[in-house]
């Protein structure tokens, strides 16, 4: 076969894509002239107009700085700020107390690693990861290891690119002092038996923290069933904005912890003698914080609970199986992750072209994938691989972007074989 296959995605629930698709202006851009095939989601999302509107509205109707004056904006200010706080702890399942604002998944990361496990680690501990964690959750996890003289382990990844249970199982030990794992691997698509993990890991007393950067736009995430202590994510992989995210934690934690950056808002009192803390989550949040960022989170978090993350899911599962098969059928094109638990991600490699050169020639037909290490390079380790094309799907795509897409790809066998 050399020609792009022929699919019907009809949706099983009820689910008005065109509409979705008309709610993010971005997806009528054209680029290199003609039509944007925006497949490169695991990176980050597009925006949907109500997203877009209330940034906007923000700065027209409410900028002021939150938490400490009395005027008229300062309290509107303060009242969406603190709203948003309640509409993403709502989403979450979890309470306000809980909901610490960060930068991103990779600021939360590393507040829980100095803030929470620094203290608490001892020379020859170890800290346990996967084989297919991001370099947020490694690298944080290596500096405060080195500190300490703690040491960084992870479990094997199989063939298919899932973590074999076993042997992670066989590393938990008395000197395991954390867990972390991902969710969704934003190389692989592999969703992760986090809940599973989290109880195994409790059962030895260990706490566990979850990346949760590729997940939340995509399954359902109750952070309080699923009983992690720890839970990052970051709003823009959710429709958000960047520069935004959130950790969770749960509150005896948070109280428990020391504050990891100092300044306003944290405090409680400030003396030369000394200071003290305000309550959680603010003693984590120094300095004036990205009030537009956490009302657009939440506003965002809402489309999402709108639309329903069932449908979305199923929708998107569509799209994984529609896109394996079209790639399945180009010659000398090897997809790498073929977990059966797979969020929307397609990586792969193919023979006759270095994932750079491919990616440059999706780009001239209007297909935007993500080349390279995916921050992920002891993957790439794994799998032999020096890099790989990351097709990433997400709510608004469709059978035209996998068309569109296979086609291009199709032109790289032309050009390269
Ligand atoms: N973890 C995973 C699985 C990711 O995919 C990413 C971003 O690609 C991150 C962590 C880091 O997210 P951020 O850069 O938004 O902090």
């Amino acid at each position: 076969m050399n020609q792009p296959q022929r699919f019907i995605t009809a949706p099983a629930v009820a689910f008005d894509l065109a509409a979705i698709q008309a709610d993010f202006p971005i997806l009528r851009e054209p680029v290199r002239g003609g039509r944007l095939a925006y497949l490169d989601n695991g990176a980050t999302t597009q925006k949907p107009e109500v997203v877009l509107q209330s940034l906007d509205g923000y700065y027209r109707h409410q900028n002021a700085n939150v938490h400490r004056a009395v005027h008229d904006l300062a309290e509107r200010a303060t009242t969406a700020y603190e709203g948003a706080r309640d509409r993403i702890a709502a989403f979450f399942k979890a309470t306000r107390e809980e909901i610490v604002f960060t930068r991103g998944t990779t600021e939360a990361i590393n507040l829980v690693a100095y803030s929470f496990l620094e203290p608490r680690l001892q020379p020859g501990d170890e800290i346990l990861l996967t084989g297919m964690e991001h370099h947020s959750n490694i690298v944080p996890w290596q500096l405060v290891a080195a500190r300490r003289g703690a040491k960084v382990i992870a479990a094997p990844v199989t063939d298919s690119g899932e973590v074999d249970l076993a042997a992670w199982r066989a590393l938990l030990s008395p000197r395991t002092k954390m867990v972390a794992i991902v969710q969704v691997s934003n190389t692989l698509g592999t969703i992760n038996p986090v809940a599973e993990m989290i109880a195994e890991a409790h059962a030895r007393g260990i706490p566990v923290l979850v990346d949760g950067a590729q997940a939340i736009a995509h399954l359902a995430v109750d952070v309080t069933t699923l009983d992690a202590d720890f839970y990052a994510c970051s709003a823009h992989k959710a429709y958000g904005p960047t520069g935004f995210g959130v950790l969770y934690a749960k509150r005896e934690h948070l109280e428990a912890m020391t504050p990891w950056q100092g300044g306003g808002d944290m405090i409680r009192t400030v003396s030369f003698e000394g200071s003290t803390w305000n309550d959680v989550p603010y003693k984590f949040e120094a300095g004036t914080p990205d009030i537009s960022g956490a009302i657009g989170f939440a506003t965002a978090l809402e489309f999402i609970t709108r639309l329903g993350i069932d449908a979305i899911a199923a929708h998107e599962h569509r799209l994984l199986e529609e896109g394996t098969r079209r790639l399945g059928g180009i010659e000398g094109l090897r997809i790498i992750g073929t977990a059966p638990h797979k969020g929307a991600i397609i990586s792969f490699v193919m023979d006759c072209a270095h994932p750079q050169d491919i990616g440059t020639i999706l780009d001239q037909d209007g297909v935007a994938v993500r080349t390279g290490h995916h921050c992920t390079m002891p993957l790439m380790q794994r799998f032999n691989v020096p890099a790989t094309v990351r097709a990433s799907m997400a709510v608004y795509n469709d059978s035209t972007d996998l068309e569109q897409l296979e086609r291009s790809l199709y032109k790289v066998r032309r050009l390269f074989a």
